[in-house]
């Protein structure tokens, strides 16, 4: 029988979330049962609750940032034990045949990854209920191990925000020495500087908002650039080996290739509501390259969450009750977050 299952979701399109009743499929044999204990809010929760992509499935349970503990298995899983502290990102299975699977991108897979919400299951008839709830039952492959010596409410954000800019970082060759520009510092913003820092690269944060140069700076940033200040960027064109650029409203991305050394990349792991016009001739001179870069596949995910571990990396959070979802869906809506909302699943029930 399928478990009942407290749940945060959104009933309809721009709805406030409200306690709702998922099922959770039995474990099958190769499956994980995971006492979810926190569940880090996403900025893509919000577009999904919104609507804003067209497509969503609703009533929708968002949540692709989770943390908890293994509480059951299936007779063939393998690599985790109850009591296990456990992780689950945006993916939650894939075909595991195509050549994109095979090489660790299941974000990419021919056939469709599965995603943690509001996605349909291999089967293609049932939909996935994300990480506002109390439980969740993932197949092993998909599962994640969480460093043992990381805040778990504080290393949640990893699951989404942190392999969102270490992926690119390490794509892009960020290393010691490195001049790493980050722009825009939200829960994307303030990973990347943490994580471009502990790889030893010199990193600046470009921001429209001045009054977040001492964050900045107490992130792990050597240098603070409002982009807001007239000339403020002058003294920084032909900088950058990289650039994070982790804003999702429309912006110039001339002036921000601009400031990239010859060679260098420009990343863009926001997705801005419309397309950009990119000035090509400036990318020639200098063979500069303009570039996306989408979360990270299973293995990936691992090698981050394991250097995290290493290096003492973890989100700032603000840890929330169920009753202030939707509060902390308003605060975002307005930039009010430093830097990530975490729901303490414990206060949905069980
Ligand atoms: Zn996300
Ligand atoms: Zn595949």
């Amino acid at each position: 029988m399928p478990k009942k299952i407290p749940a945060y979701g959104a009933p309809a399109a721009k709805a406030l979330l409200v306690p709702m009743t998922i099922e959770r499929r039995d474990p099958g044999s190769r499956d994980v049962e995971i006492q979810i204990l926190y569940c880090g809010i996403c900025h893509s929760d919000v577009h999904k609750v919104d609507n804003d992509w067209g497509g969503t499935h609703f009533p929708v349970v968002p949540g692709h940032e989770i943390v908890g503990r293994v509480v059951g298995r299936g007779a063939n899983v393998s690599k985790f034990h109850e009591g296990d502290l456990v992780g689950v990102g945006c993916l939650v299975d894939s075909c595991r045949e195509c050549p994109e699977c095979r090489a660790g991108h299941e974000m990419f897979c021919d056939r469709d990854a599965t995603w943690s919400f509001d996605s349909l299951e291999r089967d293609g008839k049932s939909w996935t209920w994300g990480g506002y709830s109390s439980r969740m039952v993932v197949d092993e492959s998909f599962v994640l191990r969480m460093p043992k010596d990381l805040d778990p409410a504080r290393a949640a954000p990893l699951l989404c925000a942190g392999i969102t800019t270490y992926s690119p970082l390490r794509q892009f060759g960020c290393t010691r020495g490195s001049q790493v520009g980050v722009v825009g510092l939200g829960g994307l913003g303030h990973m990347a500087v943490k994580i471009a820092a502990a790889m030893g690269a010199e990193v600046t944060v470009l921001s429209s908002s001045g009054g977040k140069e001492k964050d900045a700076l107490r992130l792990g940033a050597k240098h603070f650039l409002c982009t807001k200040d007239p000339g403020a960027l002058d003294a920084s064109q032909g900088k950058f080996d990289l650039l994070i650029d982790t804003v999702s409203a429309p912006h110039d991305m001339d002036a921000l290739s601009a400031l990239l050394r010859s060679f260098g990349t420009l990343v863009l792991v926001g997705l801005p509501p419309a397309p950009t016009p990119v000035n090509v001739t400036g990318l020639v001179h200098g063979n500069k390259r303009v570039a996306g870069s989408n979360i990270g596949g299973i293995a990936e995910t691992q090698e981050m969450l394991d250097y995290c571990g290493q290096h003492g990396i973890v989100a700032d959070i603000e840890l929330i009750r169920a009753d202030q979802i939707n509060e902390a869906y308003r605060r975002m809506g307005s930039g009010d977050v430093r830097y990530r909302f975490v729901i303490d699943t414990s206060t949905f029930g069980t």
